[in-house]
């Protein structure tokens, strides 16, 4: 009997064949099997022959909508930089997406990064997926040789090893407290929806950071960021992320010195946060890449929290919402930004 996942993976293989076979869509974006056990890959099928290839497991990781705004441009004319695109329908692309996914690609088209126009939307509800670094640390330094998979453990294999882990509590920090996992834009559905979850301590890991002491604070950011090797691969795969020279890269001014001092991965860090409030979905690609395990997405999940109890607010949900940071209203609270001193406050 075939797996949940194997059963989506059938479901993606059969709409992605229809959309190339009728030249709906010139390119279908999807995961590939990887080369390494559990590891799955982002991949373009351009036929039906290459639409076999695609699959679909709890390791699709990586957020799709990254690809989205490049693959489009790679269907298009080549032009100046400042030249509009041309008039006319433009080849579309179809492309899978979870829920978190959809919300990126909700904030693409706000931000006039894709065109809805030319997107086909495969949604698939999102069981979660898993984290590689919980499932390596549940067999210690032992080398991982094949993972099987079933709707709700993992079969873990090694040299002179076998184990049978539950899937729920290797799946990522991001995806156990993720309440939307229903995909919220699509044009073809995979299975059904699964509705909101109502996860009551979701922000836990926040809250508990914010009850440290300022200093506490500030020794834990330190600690977090030590090992960080500035690879940017958090930055590379984030699909908000886009700017054609981010501040890391550009030398004229140069914002950010290039070696690994403390403060110039600090200034890094806290830019690229800020960077992405009011915007990111908690997709956990950032974190999924980084090769230290540095908990990055800790940074943006404080800045999603503070979005959301000061202008109730979440990305990406409802395309005609504008982003808060694009918009204002004059009853916005704005405490952060000027201080009333009363008389005889002042000190
Ligand atoms: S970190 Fe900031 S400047 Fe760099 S690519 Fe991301 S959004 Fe752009
Ligand atoms: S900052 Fe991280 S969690 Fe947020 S959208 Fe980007 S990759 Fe996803
Ligand atoms: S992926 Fe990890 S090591 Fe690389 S820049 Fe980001 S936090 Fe640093």
């Amino acid at each position: 009997m075939s797996t949940v996942n194997e059963k989506i993976a059938g479901q993606i293989q059969q709409i992605a064949t229809q959309l190339l076979e009728s030249k709906e869509v010139a390119l279908f974006l999807g995961y590939t099997q990887g080369t390494v056990p559990g590891a799955m890959q982002p991949f373009v099928a351009r036929d039906v022959e290459d639409a076999k290839r695609l699959s679909w497991s709890s390791f699709c990781v990586v957020n799709l909508a990254n690809y989205l705004p490049g693959l489009l441009r790679s269907l298009e004319p080549p032009r100046r930089p400042n030249e509009p695109p041309p008039e006319g329908p433009l080849p579309k692309v179809g492309v899978v997406a979870t829920g978190c996914w959809s919300r990126n690609m909700v904030v693409q088209i706000q931000e006039n990064q894709i065109d809805r126009e030319r997107v086909v939307i495969v949604g698939v509800p999102s069981r979660g997926m898993v984290d590689r670094r919980k499932l390596q640390e549940s067999v210690g330094q032992r080398e991982i040789t094949s993972i099987q998979e079933d709707d709700n453990s993992l079969l873990i294999r090694g040299n002179g090893f076998e184990k049978v882990i539950n899937r729920w509590d290797v799946i990522r920090d991001n995806c156990q407290t993720c309440v939307h996992p229903d995909p919220v834009i699509y044009d073809r559905l995979v299975g059904s929806l699964s509705g909101d979850r109502n996860i009551p301590d979701r922000f836990r890991q926040v809250e508990e950071i914010e009850a440290l002491s300022v200093e506490e604070r500030w020794n834990w950011f330190q600690e977090e960021i030590s090992s960080c090797i500035r690879c940017y691969a958090c930055r590379n795969v984030c699909p908000l992320c886009y700017c054609p020279t981010c501040f890391v890269d550009d030398s004229r001014p140069q914002w950010v010195g290039k070696s690994k001092e403390q403060v110039d991965t600090a200034l890094f860090h806290i830019v690229r946060a800020y960077h992405c409030a009011g915007r990111c979905t908690d997709c956990g690609s950032c974190e999924s890449v980084c090769p230290m395990g540095i908990k990055m997405r800790l940074f943006t999940r404080k800045l999603q929290k503070d979005c959301l109890e000061l202008f109730d607010f979440e990305p990406g949900l409802d395309p005609d919402i504008p982003l808060p940071l694009t918009t204002y209203s004059t009853s916005d609270p704005e405490d952060f930004i000027l201080t009333q001193i009363r008389k005889g406050d002042e000190k």
